[in-house]
């Protein structure tokens, strides 16, 4: 894969509205899936995916965040 289809692909994705700032920015990515950090005000938001791609405040008490493989 070379590098200019590598970050086309990734902005094409992570691009979304903060639920915590409300701005537009490109997501980046957390070791967790569908985990995503804002780059304006640095809160992680979670991407949901229904019809399109929609960015929600995260509600650590409904994840197994603790929970360790
Ligand atoms: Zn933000």
């Amino acid at each position: 894969m070379s590098l200019l289809e590598k970050t086309g692909v990734q902005l094409m994705i992570n691009v979304g509205t903060c639920p915590n700032c409300q701005e537009v920015v490109p997501f980046e990515p957390t070791e967790k899936e569908h985990i995503y950090t804002c780059p304006a005000c640095k809160e992680k938001a979670k991407q949901y995916v229904n019809g399109k791609i929609l960015y929600t405040k995260i509600i650590w008490d409904l994840e197994d965040d603790k929970r360790q493989d």
